[in-house]
């Protein structure tokens, strides 16, 4: 099977090398040229690991052993054999993916990606290691460091905002153990940060990084998006297995969406057979994308807010882009469509694509008050503590259910531990909130009684790695720097 570029069929790769690269030469997103149509009736009994190992294996065929890589990525990582646990909340079920080495949703892509990126790197007999950049705002840095930490054939640096993180993310990041791994922070915000980490791919050329290949973990990578549509055939699985539904009758998912990476998997799911009822894309008070499945028009030319849900706190949804391409299979008019993006800052579609999206995906929004509300709601009703993003799926959630009554099961997509965001859950439950956020943490505890992840506990007592702080200038000496050193 061959990979191609949404934005010209022409560039193809294999599975690995697309997996290496992360984007195609002309800016567009790597894509198979077909997708495949599973057997998944078969694999209702599989285990988690298993189910990811067939999923895997269909989606990158040229891996020989992805048994193997499966398991080194997950096993005795997550908090449950399972990785992502279904629990019933109410009359609706919590896609709970925040079980894992962070407690962020990220991790479920990110314990597996870099075991994907080194047997790529093996099997397009590349000797260069590895080194990967990333810009986080907060979530991502961690999962990616805990990922790459100590994987042969790979170095990793984090940039992030200094200052522009939450003490506890940031504490996840600068207690970072691992021999090949770097944290720095960078004088500036994240757009900043990320802009810094895009210039450094643009002018780096392989003279400048002797025995090192650049490479991305972010979510345009097909690596990162391939192992999040494992969740969708899990979480369908165990609604057959509790009785819920019947094998082939359709369940929806809400998914609180930023750069539609872990909704666009969902419908990857239902492309390779899956029964996926409707898929709705959930936004905070950044609603670009419930406009744009309103009216076909997506405008990037808008305020930005920052919300209580950071991670959704996005105007330009990369992995749309690949949406786009499975709905018109029409790579000049994808390409048309990001050229009027990045020119004029907004596209519209046309009337039948609209329709076709509409037919698929629904979509809404709620402001911070709303999500604080639901949290408070579901602590009081069911004794279930969500997060901030997850609390806007669920207020998401609630209006469609005003308009669908059509009987099937709606699963909320959770994809951050509370205790990642304890400020603005504390403060929703109606408590005074100190200002820090390891004491919050306890008090959070306290008043609810629901455990703290021990990665998070534990950081407390772990001492700082990570010292680095530069002016966003020098971020891209900063990397010729480290990249001429032998021993990190
Ligand atoms: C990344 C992230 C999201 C958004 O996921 P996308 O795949 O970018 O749409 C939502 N919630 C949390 C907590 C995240 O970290």
């Amino acid at each position: 099977m061959k990979y191609q570029s949404t934005r010209n069929r022409a560039l193809t790769a294999s599975p690995a090398a697309a997996v290496l690269r992360g984007i195609a030469p002309d800016g567009g997103l790597y894509m198979p040229e077909a997708i495949p149509v599973l057997n998944w009736q078969s694999l209702l009994e599989a285990d988690t690991l298993t189910l990811s190992a067939r999923i895997l294996s269909a989606l990158l065929p040229d891996y020989p052993d992805m048994d193997g890589l499966v398991r080194r990525g997950y096993a005795g990582k997550f908090e449950t054999e399972e990785l992502t646990p279904l629990v019933k909340v109410g009359d609706r079920y919590v896609l709970e993916l925040f079980r894992g080495p962070t407690s962020a949703f990220k991790d479920v892509a990110l314990s597996l990606l870099p075991q994907l990126i080194s047997q790529a790197r093996t099997l397009e007999n590349i000797r260069d290691e590895m080194l990967i950049l990333t810009a986080t705002s907060g979530d991502t840095g961690k999962a990616a460091l805990e990922g790459f930490h100590d994987v042969p054939g790979t170095k990793i640096i984090v940039f992030y905002p200094y200052g522009g993180v939450s003490a506890v993310q940031q504490a996840q990041m600068v207690t970072q153990e691992g021999a090949n791994v770097k944290v720095c922070a960078v004088r500036g915000n994240f757009d900043d940060t990320q802009t810094g980490v895009k210039q450094i791919f643009a002018s780096c050329d392989q003279e400048d990084l002797p025995g090192l290949r650049l490479s991305s973990a972010n979510s345009i990578n097909i690596g990162r998006l391939a192992p999040q549509i494992v969740y969708y055939f899990k979480a369908y699985a165990d609604l057959v297995r509790r009785g819920r539904i019947r094998v082939g009758e359709p369940v929806h998912f809400c998914v609180p969406t930023g750069n539609f990476g872990d909704i666009l998997a969902g419908y990857f799911a239902k492309r390779m057979g899956l029964p996926v009822g409707r898929l709705i894309c959930a936004s905070n008070r950044n609603d670009v994308l419930t406009d744009f499945l309103s009216t076909g028009v997506y405008d990037k030319r808008r305020t930005f807010y920052k919300t209580t849900s950071p991670s959704m706190d996005i105007l330009v949804s990369s992995n749309l882009e690949r949406l786009l391409s499975l709905l018109t299979g029409d790579d000049s008019y994808v390409a048309s469509l990001m050229k009027d993006l990045n020119e004029q800052g907004h596209y519209k579609v046309t009337e039948e694509l609209l329709r076709k999206l509409q037919s698929e995906f629904s979509c809404g929004c709620c402001d911070d008050d709303a999500a604080g509300r639901t949290i408070g709601k579901v602590w009081a009703q069911e004794k279930y503590l969500l997060d901030p993003h997850t609390a806007v799926a669920w207020t998401v959630a609630d209006q469609f259910s005003h308009t669908h009554h059509d009987g099937a099961p709606v699963v909320v997509l959770s994809t951050a531990s509370p205790y990642k965001f304890p400020a603005a859950v504390l403060s929703a439950l109606g408590q005074r909130v100190s200002d820090d956020d390891f004491a919050v943490m306890d008090d959070l505890h306290a008043c609810t009684g629901v455990p703290v992840p021990k990665n998070l506990a534990a950081l407390r007592e772990k001492p700082v790695r990570h010292r680095d702080v530069i002016d966003r200038e020098d971020m891209l000496s900063y990397v010729l720097w480290k990249a001429g050193e032998k021993q990190w």
